[in-house]
């Protein structure tokens, strides 16, 4: 087996590849990203990232990790604009009829557009002596020689590596390259989620009174939210997304009337006195999708696949980038831990970072009734019981941190059931007398009805 860590490829210098190439240049002598847009000179927006347009945020723990891989890109990315905030003290999360109990967390963090963030990391990554990035050039396929992968074939000819990482999103070919050199293809889990979103930008006036981060999650039975974050430039990006059939107007007034329809009002309220900056951009997601290359019992050596190549989630719970993150520090223990069964390691330790994001998304996704996929009695369970948690930490600050502590991804789901949490859960359900009614064998708890008995 080859053992040499000369020259690593990494195919798509998106968020997942730049991170991936920073773990691996500590690791190969060399790292080539091959991309194939030209990179804008800036923070733009580019054609190989049509999601930059919409809004992103970047989850506590994600930023983390950058900030990790990173020292002081948090305080670049302020300069440059970024809006400061504590997610839970500076959010408005409208869950259960109510938005959740604002306290100070400490998840500190920024909110900020796509196109920055992944300028900011791009920068970082140009300042690695050994990274080398080739833009304006798509992988075509790969090289193999000896049963494994040896390099990549692009636009401009051959490149040869030790280890290729397939990082081209979620449109990546590597299902049909493996297939190709006569590997199984991966299993894939898609979970239809029929989602279209539409995003405008508003000035934002900073006295408006709506804190910098404003989410209404989607009801199952209204099936609309809408998501607005602070941006850098005194702005606001508004992404509405409606499930099955409930797309926002890109027009005007259409998208200001939709706002209105959403479970809170807070979102319509705001944008109906502000001035739009910019056209609407619309876009369809599916379904999340899960490429189970954990499963398969043949790989060829000297290949991997990250980030959106192997995960793409429904976007409203903001965990692409992060999940990127944590993907890429799975890849440096991989390799650390030597060649042999590097791609078993890896994409055993992948799954296990996505397992959580993916049954966040999945679980609250299932929750809508034409939602298809599996509805084992635990997922009704967690969604009967995060119900009530919502409700609960619409006063409880201890509910509305450990809530946004999962969210963010930096406790597993279970701490939300810890004796501490629980009791107040209860307690609070208690009050409401909604005892009475807690059967959850019988279906999550509706938003519509939850709302209706709270006011
Ligand atoms: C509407 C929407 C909103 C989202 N909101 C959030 C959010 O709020 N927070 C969050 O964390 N995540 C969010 N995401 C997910 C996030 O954008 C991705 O998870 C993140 O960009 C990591 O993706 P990636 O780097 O794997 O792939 P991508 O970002 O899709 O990048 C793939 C890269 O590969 C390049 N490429 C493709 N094919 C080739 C080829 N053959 N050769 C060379 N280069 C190639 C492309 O040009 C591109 O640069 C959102 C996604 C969508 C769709």
């Amino acid at each position: 087996m080859k053992q040499t860590r000369n020259h690593a490829v990494v195919i798509g210098g998106s968020m997942a590849g730049m991170l991936a190439a920073r773990v691996l240049a500590e690791r190969f002598e060399r790292v080539t990203i091959v991309e194939r847009d030209r990179y804008p000179e800036g923070a733009e927006n580019r054609r190989g990232v049509p999601q930059g347009r919409h809004t992103h945020g970047l989850l506590a723990s994600g930023r983390e990790i950058i900030e990790r891989l990173f020292p002081g890109i948090s305080v670049s990315l302020l300069e440059a604009g970024a809006v400061p905030c504590d997610v839970c003290r500076d959010g408005y999360w409208f869950q259960q009829g109510g938005p959740l109990a604002r306290v100070a967390s400490g998840l500190d963090g920024f909110v900020a557009s796509r196109p920055l963030i992944e300028a900011a990391v791009r920068e970082r990554v140009r300042r690695l002596e050994n990274v080398r990035v080739v833009e304006d050039c798509a992988v075509e396929g790969l090289l193999t020689g000896e049963g494994r992968v040896t390099g990549v074939r692009t636009a401009r000819g051959p490149m040869e590596a030790d280890l290729v990482v397939d990082a081209s999103g979620r449109g990546s070919r590597a299902p049909g390259w493996l297939s190709e050199l006569g590997y199984e293809k991966a299993e894939e889990e898609r979970v239809e989620i029929a989602l279209a979103y539409t995003t405008r930008w508003f000035r934002r006036d900073p006295d408006c009174g709506a804190p910098p981060i404003v989410v209404i999650p989607p009801t199952p039975d209204g099936k609309r939210g809408g998501v607005m974050l602070a941006q850098e430039g005194g702005r606001w990006t508004v992404t509405l997304i409606g499930h099955f059939g409930h797309a926002a107007p890109e027009e005007l007034d259409g998208f200001i009337d939709y706002s209105g329809t959403l479970p809170s009002s807070l979102i319509h309220d705001v944008i109906r006195q502000a001035e739009p900056l910019s056209e609407p951009m619309s876009a369809r997601f599916p379904a999340s999708v899960r490429r189970r290359y954990e499963r398969l019992t043949r790989f060829p050596e000297g290949f991997l696949v990250a980030g959106d190549a192997v995960c793409s989630f429904n976007p409203a719970y903001g965990q692409g980038m992060t999940a990127a993150a944590f993907q890429a520090l799975e890849l440096g223990m991989a390799i650390d831990a030597g060649w042999g069964g590097l791609a078993r390691r890896f994409f055993a330790g992948a799954a296990k970072v996505v397992d959580i994001p993916w049954s966040i998304a999945v679980g609250n996704d299932l929750r809508m009734p034409e939602t298809v996929g599996p509805r084992p009695a635990t997922v009704r369970f967690i969604n009967w019981y995060v119900a009530k948690l919502h409700v609960a930490a619409h006063r409880d600050a201890v509910c509305s941190t450990a809530f946004h502590r999962v969210a963010n991804l930096l406790e597993p789901p279970p701490s939300i059931m810890k004796p501490a949490v629980a009791w107040r859960v209860l307690r609070a359900s208690l009050r409401r007398g909604e005892e009475a009614q807690g059967n959850f064998f019988a279906g999550s708890v509706s938003s519509a009805s939850s709302m209706r008995s709270s006011t």
